[in-house]
């Protein structure tokens, strides 16, 4: 954070803002040039310090930088059971929307091992824009996920709503997936951060780059570092695809913050054939993965069949993905 003193400002206020951050303890750097001083100060201080900074009378200005420690902090590699993310690898996770039905979940699973996926997603709480529309099997699907990933040695990974149901998601489910419409549920990332979950953060669809980091922060800030933000399009003009891919979002995160940045083209578009110029897109932008709706039979799929591929259309994708990956040295895992 930058604090920026007025030009007539001098010595005197100088040291009177310094003394009150060092009675605080709070780490800062002082400049200066021809015209003022400049305080650049490494941690956001507690909100309310940051009102009593901003109302001293010789302060013109407050620039509330990215939170500067997210980059080292967060680069640290992320552990998920024998899987190790770092920033030489490129994540695919797979699999249906939404868990429908037991043995189509261990159809569609089987397929996407035998074409090399080890991440598992599917929907069992689902946050639906309709309350009429289909909501999820909850438990049961959680329950199926599991049974599936241990049989076929894959990672399980599905969206947490809620904290009710965050014990259970933490028994079942490996990373767990914050959707677009729970990003600056505060209370709910808070309580995420208390566990040390890998965390699949989505970005709010109408929400700004600066708001997304920083919701990831309410995650960081409780102790749980194991952060991937995930790009799946926002709201603009544009209807003519279901979101839109802000792809420059990619390179952004990234530079703005150490954790890796996953894409799903499949929210970003609704349109199943753009998945695959979508995924290519985002490797090429620098993401560190993917997470694509795919289904052995998607017109089965009780949600987003419009958007969903099939083992084959994912298959093509991956095909070509390592020429595309391997421009910024990342394997595919
Ligand atoms: C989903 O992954 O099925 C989903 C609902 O995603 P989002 O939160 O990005 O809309
Ligand atoms: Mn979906």
């Amino acid at each position: 954070m930058l604090i920026i003193l007025k030009k007539e400002a001098g010595l005197q206020e100088l040291a009177s803002i310094t003394k009150y951050l060092d009675s605080l303890d709070i780490d800062f750097s002082v400049w200066h040039d021809k015209n003022c001083f400049f305080l650049g100060l490494r941690k956001i201080p507690e909100p309310t310090i940051k009102e009593n900074l901003r109302s001293l009378p010789y302060v013109a200005d407050i620039i509330e930088e990215y939170p500067s420690e997210s980059k080292t902090e967060t680069s640290s590699p992320i552990k998920i059971k024998n899987f190790t993310v770092n920033s030489d690898t490129f994540l695919v996770i797979a699999g249906p929307c939404t868990i429908d039905d037991k043995e189509e979940l261990r159809q569609t699973a089987r397929l996407l091992k035998q074409i090399g996926i080890n991440f598992l997603r599917g929907g069992a709480f689902k946050l639906r824009s309709s309350p009429y529309s289909y909501q999820g099997l909850g438990k049961d699907a959680l329950t199926a996920m599991k049974e599936v990933c241990d049989e076929l040695n894959m990672i399980s990974v599905s969206e947490l709503t809620s904290t009710e149901d965050l014990a259970l998601m933490e028994e079942y489910i490996d990373i767990i997936i914050i959707g677009t419409r729970n990003m600056q549920n505060f209370r709910l990332l808070s309580a995420l951060g208390k566990t040390s979950k890998p965390v699949i953060l989505k970005r709010g669809m109408a929400s700004s780059i600066k708001e997304w980091i920083l919701a990831a922060e309410y995650i960081k800030k409780e102790g749980n570092g194991n952060i991937m933000l995930c790009e799946r399009g926002i709201r603009t003009f544009e209807n003519y695809t279901r979101n839109t891919l802000d792809i420059s979002a990619v390179p952004a995160a990234k530079s703005l913050a150490g954790y890796p940045v996953l894409v799903d083209p499949s929210h970003s578009s609704g349109k199943k054939e753009f998945i695959k110029p979508l995924s290519w897109a985002a490797a090429a932008s620098g993401a560190d993965g993917l997470i694509i709706e795919c289904h052995a039979e998607p017109h089965k799929a009780k949600c987003d069949a419009r958007q969903t591929i099939d083992i084959h259309q994912l298959e093509e994708i991956l095909k070509n993905l390592p020429q595309i990956t391997g421009i910024w040295n990342k394997s595919i895992i």
